[in-house]
């Protein structure tokens, strides 16, 4: 696979002078007003068995700035008000692709803070970035540098629920070339004790301290939720904990995310993960598994654009393939497994590790979709890490 000019995102906080911050916070405002009202008007068209596309919503939202009670749409720049009706049209374009649920209304409280900027939005100049609609550049802290000739497509700022503001430059890295090629594969299997488990016999374990930080999470949120009913100003400090803790767990997984992906890429020329796509649709119930979940989303978009930017493959295998029923040694499969079973041994004399012996199964299945090809098409990689064609099965379960 040639890869030669890879999009990559840099990805840096920033300190907003307060006209900035009341600029963009009012720009998160009409983002999220403009993406709810064409969700709306698409809604009600899907009811009339009609499809509104991407012109027709930016031709409603020339209209919308027209009235009165929606002119104030007109006082930021319009450019992250298309991106997140683009953004609208990607939902609406999975959905109908059944890769995702119906696109949700965006919420004050719950939604991500974020405004796009296409170049239009923005001026990038001697390393300086200045949006629309500003007259200063932001205050960016370079925790580490562009790389030589970078410049920057797209430009995404967003302010966490801890407060904290980002900016997301999506740049061409000319820097970037393939590994040269390796002959190893291997299976990833995720867990809930591990974060990961490798077809070779390695386990990757959760990131340290994380376990205290959960019971401190759990602590906060008791606590937030104690205060559901309580005075406003005590409630919004307890939902400030609950969102500090939240961002550090999330840091601490990142950055060990990024280090374990580069690595696994590094090694190996073929990568083999379960798809979890569908199961992550499913409503969490508890917090490991919410957690896990999405670290695991994280760790597949990471491990999928590294694979393409290094020239690697990564081979998403249906989730419904008994990884963990199948011995890997006989190809018997079990009647049972509940979850407790960390090890067991088949009537062929093999004591498995349950979770290596997913992996290794994953391996073996992922392997025969790239040898057997015909009919198959197992999920490709691509630098944006959307994978956009659902494979079939190797075995299904019976
Ligand atoms: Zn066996």
């Amino acid at each position: 696979m040639a890869v030669t000019h890879v999009k990559r995102a840099f990805k840096y906080r920033f300190y907003p002078s307060d006209a900035q911050a009341v600029e963009l916070s009012r720009t998160f405002g009409c983002v999220r007003k403009v993406y709810n009202l064409a969700l709306a008007a698409r809604t009600q068209a899907w009811a009339r068995q009609e499809r509104v596309n991407y012109n027709a919503t930016s031709t409603m939202l020339t209209a919308w700035k027209k009235t009165e009670e929606l002119a104030f749409l007109g006082d930021v720049s319009s450019v992250p008000l298309q991106q997140t009706l683009r953004h609208l049209q990607t939902a609406f374009t999975h959905f109908f692709a059944k890769r995702a649920k119906y696109p949700r209304f965006k919420s004050r409280k719950r939604s991500r803070k974020s405004a796009e900027y296409t170049t239009s939005g923005f001026r990038f100049r001697d390393g300086r970035l200045t949006l629309a609609k500003m007259a200063d550049p932001l205050d960016i802290v370079w925790s580490r540098p562009l790389p030589e000739g970078a410049t920057p497509s797209t430009v995404t700022v967003s302010q966490d629920a801890a407060g904290r503001w980002f900016v997301s430059m999506l740049c061409d890295d000319p820097s970037i070339q393939p590994f040269p090629a390796a002959d190893s594969a291997v299976g990833i299997d995720v867990g809930l004790d591990h974060l990961l488990t490798l077809s070779t016999g390695e386990k990757i374990a959760n990131p340290r301290h994380e376990r205290r930080d959960r019971t401190r999470l759990a602590k906060a949120q008791r606590e937030l939720s104690r205060k559901a009913k309580g005075d406003g100003a005590n409630r919004a400090k307890a939902r400030r904990k609950v969102a500090r803790i939240h961002a550090r767990i999330a840091d601490r997984r990142r950055d060990m995310l990024h280090k374990l992906t580069t690595r696994l890429v590094r090694e190996n020329q073929t990568l083999v993960i379960e798809d979890l796509t569908v199961r992550n649709m499913v409503r969490n119930h508890t917090l490991a598994r919410a957690i896990s979940d999405a670290s695991w989303s994280e760790f597949r978009f990471l491990l999928e654009y590294k694979a393409a930017w290094y020239g690697r493959e990564v081979i998403a295998v249906d989730r419904f393939f008994p990884s963990s029923r199948l011995c890997s040694v006989c190809g018997t499969l079990q009647a049972k497994m509940p979850l407790s079973v960390r090890t067991w041994t088949c009537d062929c004399g093999t004591t498995h590790d349950r979770d290596v012996n997913a992996a290794k199964n994953l391996l073996a299945a992922g392997l025969a979709v790239t040898v057997c090809g015909a009919g198959v098409r197992p999920q490709r990689s691509s630098p944006g890490g959307q994978s956009a064609t659902k494979q079939k099965t190797p075995r299904r379960e019976p």
